[in-house]
């Protein structure tokens, strides 16, 4: 049920706002040498257009532009024609930015399993933690057929953080999960994988090009739900085909497939990286929205740093650890 399976797996260098764009933009050298430890890169350069019908529509676009993240270009609608081909007129106006790369979700999933494990992690799949107790300064944790006792626990249970939290006896932080759809299409035109992310400005949907004739399209959606194994709902995928059809002329020929994940923010919009200032030996590692992949390197760091007392390295050391203590925002 995990979202980090569903992701649409790309580094946006801009994406999620002002406490974002410091962890996707330390983290991205990580990323493209292959962290943590396959050697590999897991970006493939793409590039993304933002787009919109009026100039004025790319005011919210521009409003995140920061000294910290590349700057991107306006461009005009030969350009866009030329990027996008079969871009429906009215069309005109756009932002260029190409850094934006995909990434290897999977690869870096199972690379950072690899790295757990080579340090002596274990993973107990079907050990669910149902309730823990402090005593004698040490959690006792009851994990249904297995029991631990441990100094920390770290929360890093996504959509769950909160019901983790509860289960330990930790006041929540408000976290809430939010359903966004991915629809897989078939379409009656080749020449589609290099694509570049395309992105409407007004918010209401992004597609990019997935193999030579297909496409993966969200509409954009951010439905609360309770934390679940998330499934699509039918009217976002037609939203999602409709505003499809709203810029480019390209014949759509099956949907082959649709899923929802979760992404899951607490209210300030903030992800939570720091032990709990009322409930000792409680990290909290949660939040990550729909940025969690292209900022995991950097936010593990921070993490690791805090969990362990030590002075964050030296790539990190910009950032400002407060801006995700839990309970700052209340
Ligand atoms: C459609 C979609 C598109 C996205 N696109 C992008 C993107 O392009 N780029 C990007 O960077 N991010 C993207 N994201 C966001 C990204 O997927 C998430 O931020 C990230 O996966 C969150 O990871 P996580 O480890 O916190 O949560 P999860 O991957 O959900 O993991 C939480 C884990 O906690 C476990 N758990 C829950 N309860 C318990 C319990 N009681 N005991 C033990 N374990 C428990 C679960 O089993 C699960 O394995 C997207 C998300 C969605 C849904």
């Amino acid at each position: 049920m995990h979202s980090t399976g569903r992701s649409a797996a790309f580094w946006l260098a801009h994406y999620g706002g002002s406490a974002i764009i410091p962890l996707s933009v330390a983290s991205r050298p990580l990323l493209e040498s292959g962290w943590p430890g396959s050697g590999g890169s897991f970006l493939r350069q793409r590039g993304a257009i933002t787009v919109a019908r009026e100039s004025m529509d790319l005011r919210d676009a521009l409003s995140v532009e920061t000294a910290r993240a590349p700057r991107r270009l306006k461009v005009t609608r030969a350009d866009l024609q030329r990027a996008i081909p079969g871009i429906l007129p009215g069309w005109n106006f756009g932002l260029d930015d190409p850094t934006c790369a995909d990434i290897d979700v999977a690869g870096l999933h199972q690379a950072c399993l690899r790295a757990f494990k080579r340090d002596g992690g274990a993973l107990l799949r079907l050990a669910g933690l149902k309730r823990a107790h402090r005593g004698d300064a040490r959690w006792h944790i009851d994990a249904g057929t297995e029991s631990f006792t441990a100094d920390v626990i770290v929360d890093a249970a996504g959509a769950w953080a909160d019901d983790v939290a509860l289960k330990c006896g930790v006041q929540p932080l408000r976290i809430r999960p939010y359903r966004r759809t991915i629809v897989q299409l078939r379409m009656g035109r080749s020449g589609l994988r290099d694509l570049p992310l395309v992105i409407d400005a007004l918010g209401r949907f992004y597609f990019k090009g997935e193999g030579d004739n297909r496409l993966w399209v969200s509409p954009h959606d951010e439905t609360a739900t309770e934390p679940c194994d998330a499934a699509p709902d039918e009217i976002d995928v037609a939203t999602a085909i409709d505003h499809l059809q709203s810029i480019v002329d390209w014949p759509i020929e099956a949907v082959e497939r649709k899923w929802a994940g979760l992404r899951s923010f607490f209210p300030s919009r903030v992800p939570a990286y720091g032990f709990d200032p009322d409930a000792p030996g409680f990290f909290w590692c949660a939040g990550q929205g729909g940025f969690g992949i292209q900022t995991a390197p950097a936010a593990s760091a921070l993490a690791a740093a805090l969990l362990l007392g030590e002075q964050p390295p030296e790539w990190i050391a910009n950032l400002d650890a407060s801006i995700y203590a839990p309970r700052r925002y209340g």
